[in-house]
């Protein structure tokens, strides 16, 4: 049995919809086939066309595309909404508790500095946290 982690009381997170996790600087948001045939069915795409428009190649791996100032595509710039929300993928529907971001209190700190939900609202127990740092390894 692994030792407890430091957050084995839980740690608090709400989203509050703000987006920010979604725009600003560069970076990726690896997705797989499935995650593509999922998001290309909730825009009414072809899997080819949405690959086109929205999936970039990064070495061997699939990223969704942003726009030139670091937003994702799919990310509506009205609303700030996610236009494939309901399928989007396992990276943003487990933020923020990748284990990069929970690895110890510095690193959870600065996601708190970067998401106003973390560290807010609603507390989210260690078995939850561990099933969802598992799901994908960031
Ligand atoms: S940055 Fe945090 S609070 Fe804002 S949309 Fe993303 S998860 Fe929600």
């Amino acid at each position: 049995m692994d030792p407890l982690p430091w957050y084995k009381d839980g740690l608090k997170f709400t989203c509050s919809q703000c987006g920010d996790c979604c725009t600003g600087a560069p970076g990726f948001v690896w997705v797989n086939a499935a995650e593509i045939a999922e998001m290309a069915a909730i825009v009414g795409m072809e899997v080819p066309a949405f690959e086109a428009r929205y999936v970039r190649t990064v070495g061997i791996r699939k990223s969704l595309t942003e726009r030139p100032n670091g937003d994702c595509e799919l990310l509506d710039p009205k609303t700030r909404g996610c236009t494939v929300y309901q399928a989007r993928p396992r990276q943003c529907r487990t933020w923020p508790f990748w284990e990069s971001n929970i690895r110890t209190p510095q690193a959870w700190k600065e996601t708190c500095e970067m998401c106003p939900g973390s560290g807010q609202g609603q507390l989210v127990p260690l078995e939850d946290i561990r099933k969802q740092a598992e799901v994908i390894k960031i």
